[in-house]
C-alpha cells in the first residue's frame, strides 16, 4: 500500500544536525572511547551516518528492543529481543535512539544499561516528541530535532516496516 508522505526534514538538514552533534558528542567526550549502543532498527541509519562523521576511537554495539506492534500504536509493553553482545561494564557508552516519544522504551533500556555499571551513560536521540511524554524525568543529553506530536516516518523509522529506507523523514497523510 502506498502512502501520501509529506517530507518534515529533509535529507540536507539531517545531514547537517548530524555534523553538528558529532561535533558536540566529540567534544564532550573529549579523546575518551566510547561505544555506540544503536536500538534496532529504527536508529540504524542514524547510528551509522553519526557514527562516520565521529573520527574518534568508537565500538558499535545493537539492542533489539520491541515498544511498537504493527501499526502506529504502541503496545506499552517492552520486550527485550538481543541484547548487547560486548559488555559495557566501565565503559563510555552513548545510546543511539530514533525517536522518543512516551519515553517508556528509553527509561526500560537506561535502567537496563545502567545495572551493567557503564562508566558514563549518555544519550542522543534523531527525535523527540516531548508532548507524547508518560515516562518523566528523561535526561536526553543530544537531541536532533524536537518534533510536533506526529507520526513520522523514513531515515529508519516505519510504518509496518516500510519506509524505513527513505532518506528523509516524513508524516504520513490519511
Ligand atoms: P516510546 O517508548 O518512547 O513511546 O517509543 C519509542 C519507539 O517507538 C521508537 O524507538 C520507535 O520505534 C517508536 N515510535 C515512536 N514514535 C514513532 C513515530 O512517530 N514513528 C515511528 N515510525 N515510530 C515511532
Amino acid at each position: 500500500m502506498q502512502h501520501n508522505i509529506d517530507v518534515l526534514i529533509s535529507q540536507a538538514e539531517i545531514e547537517k544536525r548530524i555534523e553538528e552533534l558529532a561535533t558536540e558528542i566529540k567534544r564532550d567526550f573529549n579523546g575518551e572511547s566510547f561505544t555506540l549502543v544503536g536500538i534496532l532498527k529504527g536508529s540504524v541509519m542514524f547510528m551509522v551516518d553519526l557514527a562516520k562523521k565521529l573520527d574518534c576511537d568508537i565500538e558499535l554495539d545493537f539492542m533489539d528492543i520491541s515498544s511498537y506492534g504493527a501499526g502506529k500504536e504502541s503496545s506499552g509493553v517492552i520486550q527485550f529481543l538481543k541484547d548487547l553482545e560486548q559488555p559495557i561494564t566501565g565503559k563510555n557508552v552513548l545510546i543511539v535512539e530514533d525517536i522518543v516519544d512516551t519515553g517508556r522504551t528509553l527509561s526500560h533500556l537506561i535502567k537496563h544499561l545502567k545495572n551493567q555499571e557503564p562508566n558514563i551513560l549518555k544519550v542522543c536521540t534523531l527525535l523527540d516528541k516531548p508532548e507524547r511524554r508518560v515516562v518523566e524525568g528523561i535526561k536526553i543529553d543530544y537531541t536532533g530535532f524536537v518534533i510536533p506530536d506526529k507520526f513520522v516516518i523514513g531515515y529508519g523509522l516505519d510504518y509496518d516496516q516500510k519506509y524505513r529506507n527513505l532518506p528523509y523523514i516524513g508524516v504520513v497523510i490519511d
